[in-house]
């Protein structure tokens, strides 16, 4: 009985768009390995996340066990913590203080952010697959923006008097990062509809009141 019902669990891995490492071609499509150092400061992150995968589908392949392996790509949205040191979080916080804008290295590395409703969407979709779609499976928007492009919206947005600084680059960094969602599409019959300023304004929105409030209760 244990067993029965352990075997009609299905087990799902929040996995990310890091498994592609530093990618070689853009967009990713599901069917490209990659390309990932394994002892540069993001390797535990991104080969972690791959000797898992490695586990599920073992499992998956040796005891039939029902699993679902999504490569989440950036997300954001109200609720992030402030201080969390990605990128939407930071230059947010800091347009709104009119504090520098951090740009590590020149700016020129490119990333696709999913606004969070649409990514919990696809997210939603996927559990509901039948246990033949066991993934990967690109989950976010293909819309790719340089991190200079997304400071300038920011600073737009916020009617920011922030200036733009630039730092060095992080070790490893991803150059491009762009999802193919072909698959979600046909898998899923899913997209992301909600466009970069309609999200950014919202995490604005949120940001703003939650320094407020920080500034209220210190
Ligand atoms: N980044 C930046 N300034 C910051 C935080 C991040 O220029 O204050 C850059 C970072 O180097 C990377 C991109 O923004 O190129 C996305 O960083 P994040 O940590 O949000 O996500 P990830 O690198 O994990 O995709």
């Amino acid at each position: 009985m244990e067993l029965a019902r352990r075997r009609d669990a299905v087990i799902v891995q929040a996995s990310t768009s890091e498994v592609y490492g530093d990618p070689l071609v853009s967009p990713q499509r599901e069917d490209y390995f990659g390309n990932v150092s394994t002892i540069g400061p993001r390797a535990c992150y991104d080969e972690g996340k791959r000797c898992a995968e490695t586990q599920f589908f073992d499992y998956h392949r040796l005891y039939g066990l029902k699993i679902k392996v999504a490569w989440i790509f950036n997300t954001y949205g109200p609720r992030m913590r402030p201080d969390d040191g990605r990128v939407i979080s930071n230059f947010i916080v800091q347009a709104l203080r009119n504090e520098p804008i951090t740009i590590y290295g020149s700016g020129l590395q490119t990333r696709s952010f999913c606004y969070v409703d649409d990514l919990i969407g696809g997210f939603m979709k996927f559990l509901h697959t039948s246990p033949d779609v066991t993934g990967p499976i690109n989950l976010g928007n293909p819309t790719e923006l340089t991190v200079i492009d997304l400071a300038e919206r920011i600073i737009r947005l916020t009617n920011s008097k922030s200036p733009i600084v630039h730092l060095l680059p992080a070790v490893d960094d991803p150059q491009q990062r762009r999802p193919d969602i072909s698959r979600a599409a046909a898998q899923l019959g899913w997209r992301p509809h909600v466009d970069i300023e309609d999200g950014l304004l919202s995490a604005i929105t949120y940001f703003d009141l939650a320094l407020q409030h920080a500034a209220v209760s210190n």
